[in-house]
């Protein structure tokens, strides 16, 4: 069994070289013992870096041929160096695992999805177990944000990221989905292919910092929800009808102030009435414009990714 391994790289200079020792470990191991054969590879995704993470992926694949690296013209986040380094390999393996650089997931799990694979699955998610190596903070916004998403109706797997194995036939039906708000985490459990799940012990960064701040989180979650589900839609829908009936209460409270005579008291009901309306209308147009935001960039049919180099590779 080929196996790939896809590792995005956003400014990931400290944690590498620690990650190609415990990646040549475990590949070693792997391959000494049979699990995964001995052609088997590691392609690093350098995602625009601005510091030297392209040079040591360079120089490693020089070192030793199971590295292999491709770097993107410019930071195209981390949905697409995964999917630009899945396409990239998916001619050459039988199944490829992504991996975030900084190993914080559970290396062990790496031969439990790989006999998953020859057991017949062709997905398999790793769920984190345990995040009580994540900051508080970054625990609740994910559990929080996974939550949400279910409860929106998009179909993903519970405290899941992008640590998963996928077969080379799960990795070509994926690359038909023209789409551009790509979010693995939602498309990949409607392809409809035999899946299961094994555990994830995550641990702390070996070094650097993370490169998910709270901006790129919440990006990731609007368009995790956004491109999935027309449910927060359906809510101001809701949201409005409430709101309406509670215009048609206060015109009748205001007319009959009018008719008692009392109409200078009018003026605070009238005021309420702009504002809550403005509010639900401002809110609704927002929530529209996310959507033709969406449309928009579909309908541009951008290229994803440009590779601009590639080392490891075959001409
Ligand atoms: N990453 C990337 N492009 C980006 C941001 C992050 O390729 O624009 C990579 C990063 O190098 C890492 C992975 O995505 O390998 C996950 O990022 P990080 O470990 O910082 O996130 P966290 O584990 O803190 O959620
Ligand atoms: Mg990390």
């Amino acid at each position: 069994m080929r196996l790939a391994l896809v590792l995005p790289c956003y400014n990931e200079e400290a944690v590498l070289p620690t990650s190609f020792e415990r990646l040549t470990a475990l590949f070693d191991t792997l391959t000494a013992e049979g699990v995964v054969s001995a052609d088997s590879f590691m392609t690093f995704v350098n995602d625009g870096s601005g510091d030297r993470t392209w040079e040591l992926i360079r120089e490693q694949a020089a070192r030793d041929r199971r590295f292999r690296g491709i770097s993107l013209a410019r930071n195209s986040g981390h949905q697409n160096a995964i999917l630009s380094g899945m396409m990239a390999v998916r001619d050459e393996c039988d199944a490829v695992i992504t991996i975030d650089a900084d190993l914080q997931d559970d290396l062990a799990a790496i031969r439990t999805m790989v006999e998953h694979f020859k057991q017949g699955s062709d997905i398999v998610y790793g769920v984190k177990v345990s995040r009580k190596a994540d900051p508080l903070l970054k625990r609740l916004s994910a559990q929080s944000f996974y939550k949400m998403q279910s409860a929106m109706g998009v179909n993903a797997v519970y405290n899941h990221a992008d640590f998963r194995l996928m077969s080379r036939r799960a990795v070509d039906m994926l690359a038909d989905y023209p789409e551009r708000n790509i979010y693995l985490r939602g498309i990949v459990p409607t392809l409809g292919l035999r899946q299961t799940t094994v555990d994830d012990v995550i641990s702390e960064r070996a070094a650097g910092e993370s490169k998910y701040n709270l901006v790129r989180m919440l990006t990731l979650a609007t368009n995790g929800i956004t491109a999935f589900s027309t449910r927060p839609i359906q809510l101001i829908l809701m949201m409005g009808g409430v709101f309406l009936l509670f215009g048609l209460l206060m015109a009748v409270y205001i007319l009959g102030s009018f008719f008692s005579g009392h109409t200078t008291t009018g003026w605070t009901s009238i005021m309420m009435s702009i504002w809550i309306i403005g509010g639900a209308i401002m809110l609704s147009l927002g929530m529209v414009g996310v959507y033709i935001g969406k449309i928009y960039t579909e309908v541009k049919r951008r290229p994803l990714y440009h590779i601009a180099e590639s080392v490891g590779f075959n001409a």
